[in-house]
């Protein structure tokens, strides 16, 4: 095995069940020592339980690796602290957290209430950003770090009936854009993976044939690839069924309108040339794009 996690610890969130599970199995596996995060709640967040996060536990022990569990509820920073100091106080660093806890509460916009809506932003986003802000420090005294986030397609593309979840989960990959570069420079890399597996998150969505070869092993081992040394930073990794694929966000290269000419109908008139994807680049930084405009602006006004 080239990927190898000796030496390193994990935090694995929502690891009790599914994807999360599957990932913890695997950087075991490889030598990781590995925090066990659950609340082990029911799949809209209710109730909570320290056994799926247990088992896994012994799952790990039972095969040579070491492992310990907490209930942290990755939305209450007070628990996600508590985590971390377990961790540290253990194996006194933390290299890898996969950010993968996750519930859904799906309902069309129109009859979505709205503490449906706060729950999933704050369990998928501030459970986020409560677990990366516990081990950022801890990432940056190490000089290393691998994060990742669990975003999805719903959020990229949308999903009908998921306008909390769709939200909650581009949320994490504006989120993991700007802290790809603030830990650039001390050795911090983050990653996002959009997952497509047969869980409890899905069980019902989809035949069982089709779901048999949506394996969350399959997902993992993509997974696996964004907590190596060797990950890359800022990568959007979608991985299902043996099929891996990486997401980017473009933009066009755009047009120039002088100033006496920018007026509405002249946009709708130039709409094609705007959005002509023929030179499209995916800008390293916010404010690329605004070196760009101001760039033809200043060539315009001086030529
Ligand atoms: P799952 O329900 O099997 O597992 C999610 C786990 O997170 C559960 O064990 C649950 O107890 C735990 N959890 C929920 N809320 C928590 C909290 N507040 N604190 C700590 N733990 C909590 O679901 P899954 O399919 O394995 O999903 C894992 C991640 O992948 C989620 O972020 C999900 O949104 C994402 N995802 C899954 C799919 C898919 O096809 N299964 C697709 C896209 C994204």
């Amino acid at each position: 095995m080239t990927i190898n996690f000796e030496g390193r610890v994990a935090i694995v969130t929502g690891a009790g069940n599914g994807l999360g599970r599957s990932h913890a199995l695997a950087l075991a596996e490889r030598g990781a020592k590995v925090v066990v995060n659950d609340l082990g709640g029911a799949r809209d967040g209710t109730g909570a339980s320290s056994e799926a996060a247990r088992e896994v536990v012994a799952m790990i022990e039972a095969a040579g690796g070491e492992a310990i569990s907490h209930g942290a509820n990755v939305a209450n920073f007070d628990e996600v602290e508590d985590m971390v100091a377990q961790a540290m106080a253990k194996w006194g660093r933390v290299d890898i957290l996969i950010n993968n806890a996750g519930i859904l509460r799906d309902k069309s916009f129109s009859k979505m209430d709205l503490a449906d809506f706060k729950l999933v932003m704050d369990i998928h986003l501030m459970g986020s950003v409560n677990c990366t802000k516990a081990v950022w420090e801890i990432m940056r005294e190490q000089n290393y770090g691998r994060i990742v986030m669990t975003t999805s397609a719903s959020g990229m593309y949308g999903n009908f009936g998921q306008t909390n979840y769709g939200a909650a989960k581009m949320a994490v990959l504006g989120f993991m854009n700007t802290l790809v570069l603030e830990g650039a420079k001390t050795n911090i890399h983050i990653n996002a993976l959009a997952p497509t597996a047969g869980t409890r998150m899905t069980e019902d969505l989809l035949p069982p044939a089709i779901l048999s070869t949506l394996t969350p092993e399959s997902v993992s081992a993509g997974a696996l690839v964004l907590c190596d040394e060797s990950a890359p930073t800022r990568t959007i990794l979608c991985a299902g069924a043996g099929g891996y694929a990486t997401a980017s966000m473009y933009e066009s290269d755009g047009i120039f309108i002088s100033a006496d000419k920018q007026s509405p109908d002249e946009i709708a008139a130039q709409w094609d040339a705007l959005s002509d994807t023929s030179n499209h680049v995916a800008l390293e930084s916010g404010p690329k794009q605004t070196e760009k405009f101001v760039m033809r602006a200043m060539a315009a006004l001086q030529g």
